[in-house]
């Protein structure tokens, strides 16, 4: 819903100067506030709970404002165009696409995370990349008067214009106007493109490899591997007396063996995805080791991504 600041009806009504100075007040107070909420709804990281109840209360104030510079003399104080530049800049954001697209980004990761619980990799991938794609336009969309930035170039706005179809198609704008509700399954996909399509496919790869558990860190090949009695080491069968050899070989006495009750059914597991040329660190949670190396495998925030496999719960060993 649109709002607008409409101008004063013109008045011979006598106020007080020290009455509109109060209100004058009252304006830069609401001003401020327009402003920080305004400030939520660029920040393309904003929960969805912070993005809601910006858009809430950032409505809500621009309708006290507009009712006070509609107050006799107000509109007309020689402070009060600047407070308006903040109402303004707040009410253009209020009904940028870009919050729109604040709300579809939060759909998208709802629906995403809800997929991957359904082992559904086309969906993971389609509402990731839909979720991404948002979070980069509202990061380049900041309309900053300061700053002189002034919004999307053409081709942007036809990215936005883009992403809300799809969202739709997706049925996930629906889920934005009432954040509570989970998103419904549409049964009429749109077209998905073709390098999602191959993403997700590698994804339904990485899933059947994992179904096996953990992969030794040791030959990096074979799947099913057992927590042995080195740190973070995870070793096949094979693999086990090939470590031993090479540490006897070393002038070590290893006695390297799989620890007891080491690779529970039901973790709980920690993978700690690392970033292997640069600082920065992830940990993920889950309750199988066949989850473990499936989230290894597939959660790469960083260019050149590493892992570790760990049992969350150290005194199981
Ligand atoms: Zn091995």
């Amino acid at each position: 819903m649109p709002h607008t600041l409409t101008p004063p009806h013109p008045t011979t009504t006598r106020t007080s100067a020290t009455e509109l100075d109060r209100q004058v007040r009252r304006l830069y107070r609401l001003a401020y506030h327009a402003n920080r909420r305004r400030r939520t709804l660029t920040n393309p990281n904003a929960s969805a709970h912070a993005v809601t109840a910006a858009i809430t209360r950032l409505a809500r104030v621009l309708a006290a404002a507009e009712r006070l510079l509609t107050m006799p003399g107000v509109a007309e104080h020689e402070e009060t165009p600047y407070a308006r530049s903040f109402l303004t800049a707040a009410e253009r954001q209020l009904n940028a696409p870009s919050t729109r697209l604040l709300l579809i980004a939060d759909a998208a990761h709802q629906a995403a995370a809800h997929a991957d619980t359904a082992d559904n990799d086309l969906h993971v991938i389609v509402f990731r990349d839909i979720e991404q794609h948002c979070r980069h336009l509202v990061d380049t969309a900041h309309v900053e008067p300061v700053l002189g930035r002034r919004g999307w170039p053409r081709r942007d706005h036809a990215a936005s214009d883009h992403l809300q179809q799809q969202a739709a198609q997706w049925g996930l704008t629906s889920h934005t106007e009432h954040p509570t509700m989970p998103p419904h399954q549409p049964t009429d996909h749109p077209a998905v493109p073709t390098h999602l399509v191959r993403q997700a496919a590698e994804r339904a790869a990485a899933r059947a490899r994992c179904a096996a558990g953990i992969r030794c860190t040791e030959c990096h090949r074979t799947y099913g591997a057992v927590q042995v009695n080195l740190p973070g080491t995870w070793l096949c069968t094979d693999c086990i007396p090939t470590v031993n050899a090479r540490l006897t070989a070393r002038g070590y006495a290893p006695h390297v063996r799989p620890i007891d009750g080491g690779t529970p059914q039901h973790g709980p597991y920690t993978v700690h995805v690392w970033n292997g040329s640069g600082r920065g660190g992830v940990s993920l949670h889950c309750d199988t080791p066949q989850r473990a190396q499936f989230l290894a495998e597939t959660e790469r925030p960083f260019n050149n991504t590493g892992y570790t496999i760990y049992l969350a719960d150290r005194t199981r060993e």
